[in-house]
């Protein structure tokens, strides 16, 4: 490769993160050869670590070096009780909670038909085999309070429509059209409490 090659491949490669178009991807790659060598080869290798080492927990879809995830393999939680967030960020917020003590499903997104994201991209087959295979007795809707959060756990709700599950959303404490990531944990720890049967 020519040396505009190699450049130019590091600027496409850079191009792959969410909201890193041409310019940023070009400032990123100087920044990475001029000013932070040792930073770029520390992220190139951590990268390519997580790629080859991280994989999704085949009970929970969390990110895990395992089979199956710590949390799904503890035997101090609840069996009997789901929780269904969008991201592995949301998993952690309701972990720091300490107000939980049930299994997890992380859906990695939420329902999106104009981006593309319908039931296959959140794994929802994936989420009615684990909940067929084991004995749920509650599923708790924790996605986000967007537009695209509600419409989320609506059709989960409907989905699993006539299975003989409680279904509740976790309560309004938080603001509408906001996010688990952003919230204190105090008060998704009370809207957890707080949570409504649908
Ligand atoms: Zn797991």
């Amino acid at each position: 490769m020519k040396d505009t090659e190699v450049l130019q491949s590091l600027v496409d490669a850079l191009k792959c993160l969410p909201g890193v178009g041409p310019k940023s991807a070009l400032r990123l790659a100087y920044y990475l050869l001029q000013r932070n060598r040792k930073g770029a080869d520390t992220l190139s290798q951590s990268i390519s670590n997580a790629l080859e080492q991280l994989g999704h927990c085949k009970l929970c879809n969390d990110f895990t070096e395992q089979e199956v995830c710590k949390i799904c393999s503890s035997q101090k939680r609840d069996v009997h009780t789901i929780c269904i967030v969008e991201m592995p960020s949301d998993l952690l917020m309701m972990e720091q909670t300490h107000s939980y003590k049930g299994m997890y499903f992380v859906l990695m997104g939420r329902l999106s038909p104009l981006d593309g994201v319908g039931p296959k991209e959140i794994h929802l087959d994936r989420l009615i085999e684990r909940i067929k295979s084991s004995e749920i007795r509650e599923i708790i809707l924790a996605t986000n309070f967007t537009a695209e959060g509600n419409a989320t756990a609506q059709y989960i709700k409907e989905l699993l429509k006539g299975a003989e599950i409680k279904m509740t959303r976790i309560a309004r404490g938080l603001p509408m059209g906001g996010e688990i990531e952003y919230i204190d944990s105090g008060t998704l720890a009370q809207a957890v409490v707080e949570r409504k049967q649908l």
